[in-house]
């Protein structure tokens, strides 16, 4: 049997050899409650501040300002809501974007639900937010703005420095979900400016489950969980020790290989978009200038992106369309709907998004099979 190509790592990357073993000496030596007061339960909590410790460094924050969640959704969640529940009463208005992930569009909505008003900011043709268009969003009931980092399904890079600069202006706090770009692209919350940024370990090779939203000391932030005293009193709840080392090992690892995965990706990136062009495949590519390494949304004119993921799942291959699909019809996702993707194109879109486990082989694997696909299909 031949080896398959996974290279749908935007929805979740296999994790890495040394998270998984942090994670299992974490699990049979660090097992005791970091709430007890016992020995086991002092070694445990040793073991989850040195982790907290090396998590803020790696984005340039303070200790006290890392607290676990479990994942992107909740940090999203919290986020959103515990600012929003800062004002019950008064002040009832956020901003966001068209193209956040549904962890942010769904609890905007359900805060709307509640009474609240929510601003969602327009993107241009690339899936940029424009600065500009949040200083004429922002009121003065403004209590949050929040756009993400880069987007789960084109890649594009966000101008979150100007965004954050806008909204302190206006002394509103400001959000990111950079669950797609932390441990992808270089980032500090300081160079940033962002007062609070949710995180994913399981895009970055590491444990599923398991995440953090950085809260910049000082600002306002009701807990969504109640109860226990954990995470400084603002995320009840036994914490997933193994997890946290998991993550910590895993973010770190990506880290530092960094530079050196983007141009190694880029590479990867060119045999498929330089092989299509050669073959004349009339297709576009999604995105900004600047793009998550690795993550190419591409829509073939007059395609269905579910049957081409189909295709490409029958050889082996694994990749994601850029469209949610219900049993019906393919849908064109709110993301490329908000770039005003030509209608021609944007129901024939797949995220095809590697990783460092991806080599070239598998770049010419998924070449080989779009181009298969295309005379097979469209005629060529
Ligand atoms: N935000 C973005 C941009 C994402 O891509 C995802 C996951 O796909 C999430 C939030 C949710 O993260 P999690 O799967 O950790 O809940």
């Amino acid at each position: 049997m031949t080896k398959g190509v996974y290279a749908d790592n935007a929805a979740t990357t296999k994790i890495s050899t040394v998270a998984l073993q942090a994670m299992q000496k974490c699990a049979e030596e660090y097992y005791g409650n970091p709430s007890s007061l016992h020995s086991l339960g002092v070694k445990a909590k040793r073991v989850r501040e040195e982790a907290r410790e090396r998590i803020a460094a790696v984005i340039g924050a303070k200790k006290m300002e890392i607290f676990f969640t479990s994942g992107g959704t909740e940090s999203d969640n919290w986020a959103l809501q515990g600012r929003a529940f800062c004002y019950p009463s008064g002040k009832k208005h956020l901003v966001t974007s068209q193209i956040e992930h549904h962890a942010i569009l769904k609890t905007a909505k359900f805060l709307q639900e509640l009474g609240y008003e929510v601003s969602y900011l327009p993107v241009d043709d690339k899936g940029h937010v424009e600065p500009t268009a949040l200083e004429h969003a922002i009121t003065t009931d403004t209590i949050l703005a929040s756009v993400m980092l880069a987007n789960n399904e084109i890649g594009t890079i966000e101008p979150i420095r100007e965004l954050a600069y806008i909204a302190h202006k206006h002394h509103v706090p400001f959000h990111t979900d950079a669950v797609q770009a932390v441990g992808h692209i270089p980032l500090s919350v300081d160079n940033l400016g962002v007062d609070m940024l949710s995180a994913s370990a399981h895009k970055f090779h590491g444990p599923r489950g398991i995440g953090f939203l950085y809260v910049r000391e000082g600002t306002p932030l009701m807990p969504l969980h109640h109860v226990g005293s954990q995470e400084y009193g603002l995320r009840a709840g036994t914490e997933n020790l193994p997890a946290i080392m998991g993550m910590t090992v895993a973010l770190e690892e990506s880290c530092k290989q960094m530079d050196y995965t983007k141009e190694y990706l880029t590479g990867l990136e060119q045999i498929i978009l330089k092989g299509l062009r050669k073959n004349n495949i009339d297709y576009r590519l999604n995105g900004g200038q600047e793009r998550l390494p690795g993550l190419l949304s591409l829509s073939f004119r007059g395609q269905e992106g579910e049957r081409i993921l189909h295709r490409l799942d029958l050889a082996g291959i694994s990749v994601s369309t850029g469209s949610a699909c219900n049993s019906h019809r393919t849908e064109v996702s709110h993301v490329l709907k908000a770039i005003s993707l030509d209608a021609a194109y944007a129901k024939g879109t797949i995220r095809i998004s590697l990783s460092r486990d991806n080599d070239t082989e598998a770049a010419k694997k998924i070449l080989a099979a779009l181009l298969s696909d295309a005379g097979r299909f469209w005629g060529q």
